[in-house]
């Protein structure tokens, strides 16, 4: 089949090419066919591409075109990773569906969801068979109804997706799909069962839209199992882009460490054994029960005196090195916030002494624990297979628990030790305090992205926010690019949009340095005036729920008076937030998640209020101690780590405001540090050229006014 040139696939998105035909309000961007350009040479000739491009651009189109018609042409696979559902969404229902239809009608394409967003058949059927009857199968009265829900719903759906449920119901976690116990070949259920369905679609599918957790948990496996592994979460693929790029160094952060929650070994221990009212649940009583013939009475006896002791050993040396975390999470100098901490580093030093001292013995025991547990469990699975001939799936399936026992060993050994050096340890606990989660993470993901990127033919990273002050040297260091060893291609694509005539960018120069005890009172009547001024329809963007908090209850009585509804991040959903600001006159206060990914076209968004510069909190356990090791090497934390991430906050708070070509408002920095620090130039060279003003807060309120009145 001919090969479309770079060339020819720019000219696809021109004014002469077939999706300007198919579309009446088709635009032809020079940035979108400049980008397609660069990322056909790159998806043909191989090597990475990276590539930040304005909003405005069609950033989708430009990499989907040349993604596609090799896809399609040369029969390989593509993966398209994002970071958010929002984008997902648009590549399936409506960028994905549009190139199809104008310029690969042979294209199969398909969304790839984890395993666990799957229903395990096995896991349910094993489940209902414990008790009489499927409706019978609730633990507790309660409970009836929605298990008969559930009873329903295996019935009717197709997919057996999590999606189809407006929220995940209780009973998910223990009946959803895992990829290390999947029985595989050895299922009975193999044939209708929902995730090696859509296995199949995957494998079948040229392009895959994945998210980039999905995507790094499949690297990760690989990195394990083997680059060219058929026991991956994904299969085997030659080009891989990645939107939202900005956001693969944290997922990588996610996914290349190990974590060991209160949770997670309830979980596993509930699978094994569970009692209750009406009986004892779970495989070793399912394993019981099938163990009926005379000859297998040495199997049974093995379940009483040897597996159910070693169990409840377990689960009690569990308790107590939780019981031994929590002690050494909560011991704190005596503020609220070190008594109540919601994330605490295993330090080195008086810290780390006291992690060893209190917490490595109980850890030590739960991993003699968990290896006892993993021999009994083998031993039984020898002297119950002779018998269990109608039953090898639980024969199997005790194999594959005793295995993960095996690694629950290592792991709070691992964890226990805190013997690594380059490797961050914390422990940190959920919303309410209540479960607790011991976490180790390397500090350098860069030499682990590189190896698993130099196994891909072909890399596009993209995002409106990927350089600083126009250079990609910081992006390319933190994900390994230049170690890969492929050739590392850089292009700037700047924006569509007319920011001189959109945008007016502003300073209050006399809110003081957000680091003056006077700030957040100042900030406040600051937003209160600011507010006044557009009118409400505005943003206003934090790094703090405390300042947020303050912020709030100092312009609630404004907005009241006004008319202007508020909403407030953590008062409603996020999409509640979102609809209801787009109704008109609003005021939203949020914080991280709203920094990005927000789309609001037209008047309802005229004014976006950066309260200050977005630096990352510095408590945060990864952060402290990946700065720790910068510095222990030489390098400065701050310009190499701290500055960079909060310039491509900044870059992504600023574009909230302009959506679309007509869209006109005021972008207000309420941190003057932006124009009195020397760092204060990267922020500045780093945003798209607008007209700018600085002056006092009043002089500041009559130009906002002015511009969004012209
Ligand atoms: S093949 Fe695996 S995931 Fe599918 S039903 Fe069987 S055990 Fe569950």
């Amino acid at each position: 089949m001919k090969r479309t040139t770079s060339q020819e696939i720019a000219a696809l998105l021109g004014p002469t090419g077939p999706l300007a035909a198919a579309m009446a309000n088709f635009e032809c961007r020079t940035g979108q066919q400049e980008m397609a350009k660069a990322a056909a040479e790159v998806i043909q000739e191989g090597g990475i591409l990276l590539v930040e491009a304005g909003t405005g651009t069609g950033k989708s189109l430009a990499y989907l075109t040349p993604a596609v018609l090799r896809a399609v042409e040369k029969e390989e696979k593509v993966v398209v990773s994002t970071n958010t559902i929002n984008l997902q969404e648009q590549l399936l229902y409506k960028d994905i569906p549009f190139v199809k239809k104008h310029l690969a009608p042979d294209l199969i394409s398909c969304l790839v969801k984890g395993w666990r967003n799957y229903l395990c058949l096995y896991r349910y059927w094993s489940l209902s068979r414990e008790v009489q009857g499927k409706l019978a199968l609730a633990k507790e009265e309660g409970e009836n109804s929605d298990f008969r829900a559930l009873d329903e719903w295996v019935r009717r759906t197709s997919e057996g997706s999590l999606s189809e449920w407006a929220k995940e119901p209780e009973w998910w976690p223990e009946l959803c799909a895992e990829s290390d116990l999947c029985l595989r070949e050895d299922c009975p259920y193999k044939e209708k069962c929902f995730v090696m369905r859509a296995r199949a679609q995957m494998e079948a599918a040229h392009l895959l839209v994945v998210n980039h957790y999905l995507l790094l948990a499949d690297a990760a496996v690989r990195r394990v199992l083997g680059y060219h592994s058929e026991k991956a979460v994904l299969p085997a693929y030659s080009h891989l882009i990645m939107d939202e790029a900005h956001h693969v160094k944290d997922a990588a952060v996610n996914y290349m460490g190990v974590s060991l929650s209160e949770y997670a070994v309830t979980r596993l221990l509930n699978r094994l054994h569970r009692p209750g009212r009406k009986g004892n649940r779970g495989l070793l009583a399912l394993i019981s029960a099938a163990l009926t013939a005379p000859a297998a009475k040495e199997a049974t006896e093995m379940i009483v005196r040897q597996c159910l002791p070693a169990l409840n050993q377990l689960e009690d040396a569990a308790h107590k090195f939780f019981v031994a975390v929590r002690a050494w999470f909560t011991a704190g100098e005596g503020t609220e916030r070190e008594q109540n901490p919601s994330a605490k580093r295993i330090k080195p030093g008086r810290s780390l002494d006291r992690w060893r001292h209190e917490v490595l013995p109980p850890a030590l025991e739960l991993e003699k624990r968990s290896i006892q547990l993993e021999l009994s469990l083998k031993e039984l699975g020898q002297a119950a297979q002779p018998h269990m001939k109608e039953n090898q799936s639980y024969c199997r399936e005790l194999d594959l628990l005793s295995a993960r026992f095996g690694e629950l060993g290592q792991l709070v050994r691992h964890l226990g030790e805190v013997g690594e050096a380059e490797t961050a340890y914390w422990v940190e606990s959920d919303r309410r305090g209540q479960r607790l989660k011991v976490t180790a993470t390397p500090l350098d993901v860069a030499p682990f992205l590189a190896e698993w990127l130099s196994h891909v033919d072909s890399v596009v990273l993209t995002s409106a926010t990927l350089a600083i002050a126009k250079s990609f040297t910081y992006m390319a260091a933190s994900l390994g690019l230049k170690e890969s060893g492929h050739d590392v291609h850089e292009v700037l694509i700047d924006s569509p949009f007319d920011y001189r005539r959109q945008v007016l960018l502003s300073v209050p120069l006399d809110i003081p340095d957000p680091n003056h005890p006077s700030y957040p009172d100042a900030l406040a009547a600051g937003v209160s005036e600011l507010l006044k001024a557009s009118r409400g329809r505005a943003f206003v963007l934090f790094t703090s729920y405390a300042l947020l908090r303050r912020v709030a209850a100092a312009i609630a009585p404004l907005c009241r008076e006004e008319g202007w509804p508020l909403y407030i991040q953590g008062e409603n959903s996020r999409h509640h937030m979102l609809e209801g600001f787009k109704a008109g006159n609003s005021v939203l206060l949020g914080t991280d998640s709203f920094w990005e990914g927000v789309d609001v076209p037209g008047e309802a968004l005229s004014s976006v209020i950066l309260t200050r510069l977005p630096f990352r909190v510095p408590d945060n356990p990864y952060y402290e101690a990946f700065a720790e090791a910068l510095k222990k090497k030489g390098g400065d934390p701050f310009y190499e780590y701290a500055m960079p991430e909060a310039v491509l906050k900044l870059k992504q708070g600023f574009g909230r405001l302009v959506r679309t070509r007509t869209d006109k408002g005021t972008v207000i920095i309420c941190d003057n540090r932006i124009l009195k620090r020397s760092y204060g130039a990267y922020f500045r060279q780093s945003l798209p050229e607008c007209s700018s003003f600085q002056g006092s807060l009043a002089e500041v309120c009559l130009r906002v006014k002015e511009w969004l009145q012209s």
